[in-house]
């Protein structure tokens, strides 16, 4: 099998699920116990709380654990509409974030909040001027992601969080495609609060953080024991969270060689597919890229049927189609880069993580060739393309 799915979920690493072993029948203490069982348990949540506060250049209490990128997302924006809505109910995201904020913001909509989707450029970058152009005085937060998790485009965060602190907004990014794979210093970006999960960087599934500043009024997602700061009720995740830990360390400790790794064989795969195959384009960025990200749309084709031939041959990849109450829909993502809806629907993501090998992006391009050869052999649309091409 080739695994190149590595933005939807990574393998958990075999440390890290070392890590975790022992807090499922051994240290199985209730966190908040006074007997040293649970006391122990507390001291292993903490040292992951401090191993990702040192990541980021945070304080450890300001590191609130979740249930995921998903939960991180949903409590950044909804507590933050929620705790400044006595200041305003403007709310500035973008129209390439991942569901989790793009249904959140829908959902604030109905309560009553305005959100403002900025579009991107055909690269996916949003543009600053644009940006600075949407605020206004009731404007109470920004939320752009750090790094798209279709195209891989890598946002001017530092920028974005220089204009959201010049205003006094506060300003969320979902990081949940970058940490691990990206240095990222809260200070220096000016981020206020940063969504982050732990299966998107060879952690376990289910468990992530919400970085909130120091300061930052912002209101209990869960409302019960006084678990994280009172924020989060709940008995903790204990093996989660230790493997999140693991998880984040082993990222941080391993960040430049695999991006190396990743980024040699993401340029190698995208200059064969470029010059092998004919009407196809990148998506993304080429330069403000994630190391891994490899995305492409090929004319005359469904990235779908792509996938499953793709998946018979043991390749695993993602389309720019998300199924939707059972229809394809193409990607917002494609759409807001500006791909009309066919080619959208022809795309095919291939994220790569260390694992990967010369060898399989080789295997990977062949394959490739030949299936889109054969799609397009079965395509009305490329026949008729075709012969509108030999009449010129
Ligand atoms: C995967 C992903 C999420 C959701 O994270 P979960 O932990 O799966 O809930 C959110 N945002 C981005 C950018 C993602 O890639």
């Amino acid at each position: 099998m080739i695994y190149m799915d590595n933005a939807a979920t990574t393998r958990t690493a075999p440390e890290v699920v070392q890590a975790m072993l022992p807090y499922f029948s051994q240290y199985y203490g209730n966190p908040s116990a006074v007997y040293s069982m649970g006391s122990a348990n507390k001291k292993a949540i903490n040292e992951a709380r401090r191993t990702i506060a040192a990541i980021l250049g945070a304080g450890q209490e300001e590191i609130y654990f979740t249930a995921g990128g998903s939960e991180a997302d949903n409590w950044a924006l909804k507590a933050a509409a929620e705790a400044y809505c006595g200041k305003g109910k403007h709310i500035i995201t973008t129209k390439i974030e991942h569901h989790a904020v793009l249904h959140t913001c829908q959902y604030l909509e109905k309560k009553g909040f305005e959100v403002t989707y900025l579009d991107v450029d055909q690269d996916g970058l949003v543009s600053l001027e644009e940006l600075k152009a949407a605020v206004r005085p009731d404007t109470i937060l920004i939320s752009i992601m750090f790094a798209n998790n279709e195209i891989g485009t890598i946002e001017p965060v530092s920028e974005i969080g220089a204009i959201a602190k010049e205003h006094g907004i506060l300003f969320h990014t979902d990081a949940v495609q970058a940490f691990g794979q990206l240095p990222i210093h809260v200070d220096e970006c000016n981020i206020d609060m940063l969504s982050a999960s732990g299966h998107k960087f060879n952690g376990p599934k289910g468990v992530g953080f919400l970085y909130i500043r120091k300061g930052v009024k912002i209101r209990s997602l869960l409302h019960g024991g006084a678990q994280e700061r009172n924020r989060r009720a709940g008995t903790e995740n204990v093996p989660g969270i230790v493997g999140l830990g693991a998880a984040a360390a082993r990222a941080a400790g391993t960040m430049e060689e695999r991006a190396a790794k990743e980024r040699g064989i993401r340029d190698y795969l995208i200059g064969r597919i470029e010059s092998e195959i004919p009407y196809c384009r990148l998506n993304g960025h080429r330069k403000k890229r994630l190391p891994g990200n490899v995305n492409f749309s090929f004319r005359f084709i469904e990235g779908e049927s792509l996938l499953i031939m793709l998946d018979m041959k043991g390749i695993c990849g993602s389309s720019g189609s998300a199924c939707t109450s059972g229809a394809l829909d193409p990607s917002h993502v494609l759409l807001a880069v500006g791909l009309p809806p066919e080619e959208a629907h022809g795309s095919v993501r291939l994220s790569l993580s260390e694992e990967n090998t010369m060898e399989e992006a080789d295997i990977v391009v062949e394959e490739l060739k030949r299936i889109v050869a054969k799609l397009r052999g079965m395509s009305p649309l490329y026949e008729d393309f075709l012969k509108r091409n030999q009449n010129g």
